[in-house]
């Protein structure tokens, strides 16, 4: 049934252990919970990104929003390790599916943002259940996170050429910025 899960999920770098659909008098709606940990050699330091072995298991339990399954609220809980890092200092592994600081898995975070581009405020609110203020800071993540993966025109310039001509009779100005290298208008 696990892997079953893990195909179902497809959540990047992530091993599904268990799942259980659980509830509670604190939690009046049941949602899926699924256990899962991280892929071997998936654990990131939070502070510089970079890949860390395993330090030990004193990162504890931690707990991300995923997106719904079915009619069900899902979640991803997992015992996060800590990692030794020789630049920073031993703290709690990220793992692979989530941001630092988040409470939701990356894809709950890019279908959320796509829902705000597409949706009204109180759609966001209501149909995802996550409050404005927070899908604010989900919608600055992702960006983020499109902003490091794609490249800017501005990268690698060594060579460009400015100049500067008039339209609508002379009464508008436009500068153009040419990158003379790769022979395109920047
Ligand atoms: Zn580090």
């Amino acid at each position: 049934m696990n892997s079953i899960f893990n195909q179902l999920l497809n959540v990047k770098g992530a091993v599904v252990e268990d799942a259980r659909i659980v509830g509670s008098p604190l939690r009046p709606v049941p949602a899926l919970e699924i256990r899962a940990r991280p892929r071997k050699g998936m654990l990131r330091c939070p502070q510089c990104g970079r890949r860390r072995h395993g330090y030990d298991r004193g990162g504890g339990r931690r707990r991300w929003r995923h997106q719904d399954f079915g009619c069900f609220r899902a979640e991803l809980v997992a015992d996060m390790p800590r990692v030794d890092c020789p630049g920073c200092s031993v703290v709690v592994a990220m793992a692979p599916w989530t941001e630092p600081g988040s409470r939701f898995t990356r894809d709950f975070e890019r279908e959320c943002a796509w829902l705000m581009t597409v949706a009204s405020q109180k759609t966001v609110s209501g149909f995802p259940h996550v409050a404005w203020r927070t899908a604010g800071d989900i919608a600055h993540r992702v960006a983020e996170r499109l902003k490091a993966a794609i490249p800017s025109p501005f990268d690698h310039l060594t060579l460009i050429g400015v100049d500067e001509t008039s339209y609508r009779k002379g009464h508008t100005y436009i500068t153009v910025v040419v990158d003379h290298e790769r022979h395109r208008v920047i």
